[in-house]
């Protein structure tokens, strides 16, 4: 790879030609209505380019183009040899375009361009040569019946798959949907967030020239009420993968009931707990990964680690060390690999933020943090900031922020953090840090969260999934789990001996 200074990336992105169009039918289209929507840098407030906004026409047209590849065959039949063949060409082509899918995803979201180069856009190959591999070692059943009789059990795809996913990891949002259900043979229509669609145009086209036939993989760009919704309500799609909030992930089991029964996964919002007991001999490492759990990619993580329950006789050693980590993590221009956090996503999300930091204001102790701050005047970002002295019940403590805020409270007992950690309508990840093995084990049985993560934070793989519980919704995503979502079971009988029973 290419020295990474300011001067090459600001050169690299002045070269890029953004793909702007709706792309189905392997082609790129301009929306049906000829409207288009601005895709603006949050660090710089500049409009990067104009984006086809897509709306109910274009949902439909996208659906008939998936639904005609699937019932072609090209891909839907092909040998799962083949399949795998085209994903890793796929993920050779992102490898080989690892910088500019990099900088779309900063440029169009504001996260650190040395983040998505180094994680998201290696990632999305990871996973897409992942599923590539898994998908021809996977072997159906012959259920165990009565003689006479040969019963078999396959995973077949659903059919026509559409996604809809967040803007706070753009590229890696789309792979992760759309590497599994491609994988076992679906078309896919994946709309992007309108804050973060230029990734997913440019993984679209990449995966036409990896070989993938027309219509297989089509991507619609637009806003969540008009394309999200036409998707969401779709009487021709099968099955409905979605990332993004716990409001917007109830929506869409409405318009399942609303339309046709289409299954949903939806995979939700989180305020993960961390806990802290005085038993961690290593509270340095604790305090470089809690602050890392909740400050990487500007806080806009569903997993982030923003409720921090520390012993109260370590309480005063973590908020110094949390104090320094967070100081010396200021935000700064997203394409200077010096900075150490992004910009916010947009205004709005700015905005949000902010409320909850002046309202904290008034009812916590500010450690460090709590400013908007502006780069020559501009752009959307926010200081790391961390509260402690607050209530249980304090929205800082229960309201998913989805910015680098943090709050601090103190716990005396084993039983105390639990209940805590455990006292949410979200139930995505948990972290917590001893050396005593039996206590490990056992909190960890007792948080009730997709995923623990014991003297860590926030550890996932291609090869386990990725999901929550309550109202963090239940989809699964990564791993071979994430394949139930994208198949249905058929069960073939076959006797050996036709007869009337
Ligand atoms: P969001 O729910 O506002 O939007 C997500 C997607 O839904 C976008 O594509 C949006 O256009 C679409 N949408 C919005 N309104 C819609 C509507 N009425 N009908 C149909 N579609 C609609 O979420 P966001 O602000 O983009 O992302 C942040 C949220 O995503 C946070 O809550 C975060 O926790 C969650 N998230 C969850 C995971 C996970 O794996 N559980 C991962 C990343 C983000």
């Amino acid at each position: 790879m290419a020295e990474n200074t300011l001067q090459d990336w600001q050169s690299r992105a002045a070269a890029l030609h953004f793909r702007n169009q709706a792309f189905m039918g392997g082609k790129f289209v301009d929306s049906a209505s000829g409207k288009t929507f601005d895709s603006i840098n949050p660090a710089t407030e500049e409009v990067l380019t104009k984006v086809a906004e897509c709306d109910s026409e274009d949902i439909n047209r996208a659906v008939a183009a998936a639904r005609k590849a699937f019932e072609a065959g090209s891909w839907s039949r092909a040998a799962p040899g083949e399949r795998k063949a085209v994903l890793l060409k796929l993920a050779e082509l992102i490898r080989a375009n690892l910088e500019e899918m990099a900088l779309l995803d900063s440029l169009d979201m504001g996260k650190l361009v040395q983040d998505a180069v180094t994680v998201d856009a290696p990632g999305s190959a990871h996973f897409f040569q992942w599923y590539a591999e898994a998908i021809d070692k996977l072997y159906d059943e012959v259920a165990p019946t009565d003689p006479n009789n040969l019963a078999l059990v396959q995973r077949v795809p659903v059919g026509v798959v559409g996604a809809v996913v967040p803007w706070n990891f753009p590229l890696d949002m789309a792979t992760w949907k759309s590497a599994a259900a491609l994988a076992v043979g679906n078309s896919v229509v994946l709309k992007p967030a309108e804050q973060s669609p230029l990734s997913a145009l440019r993984l679209a086209e990449l995966a036409s020239e990896a070989g993938l036939p027309d219509g297989v993989f089509n991507v619609v760009p637009g806003f969540g009420h008009t394309a999200g919704k036409a998707l969401g309500l779709h009487m021709d799609v099968d099955c409905l993968a979605f990332t993004g909030s716990t409001e917007i992930g109830k929506k869409f089991m409405q318009y399942s009931g609303e339309s046709n029964l289409k299954q949903v996964w939806p995979e939700t919002g989180g305020k993960s707990p961390n806990l802290i007991f005085a038993d961690c001999e290593d509270l340095d490492t604790a305090a470089d990964m809690a602050s890392f759990g909740i400050f990487f990619n500007q806080g806009e993580v569903c997993s982030a680690n923003s409720r921090l329950y520390v012993e109260r006789s370590v309480k005063d050693t973590m908020l110094e060390k949390l104090k320094a980590r967070a100081d010396a993590t200021q935000p700064g221009n997203p394409l200077n690999p010096e900075s150490k956090m992004g910009a916010i996503v947009n205004e709005t999300q700015t905005q949000g933020i902010m409320h909850f930091v002046d309202e904290g204001k008034k009812s916590a102790t500010l450690i460090t943090g709590g400013e908007r701050i502006y780069l020559e005047g501009k752009g959307c970002f926010v200081q790391p900031t961390i509260f402690a002295d607050l209530e249980q019940s304090n929205p800082l403590a229960r309201d998913e922020i989805f910015g680098p805020v943090l709050s601090v409270i103190a716990f005396d007992t084993e039983a105390e953090a639990i209940e805590m950690a455990n006292d949410s309508i979200y139930g995505l990840a948990a972290s917590l840090w001893t050396d005593n093995l039996s206590r490990a084990c056992r909190v960890a049985e007792e948080l009730n969260v997709g995923t623990v993560s014991v003297n860590t934070v926030d550890a996932l793989s291609a090869q386990t999934p990725f999901g929550g519980m309550k109202q963090s919704g239940f989809g699964r995503d990564l791993s071979l789990h994430s394949l139930e979502k994208y198949t249905a079971l058929k069960t073939t009988w076959i006797k050996y001996k036709p007869n009337r029973s």
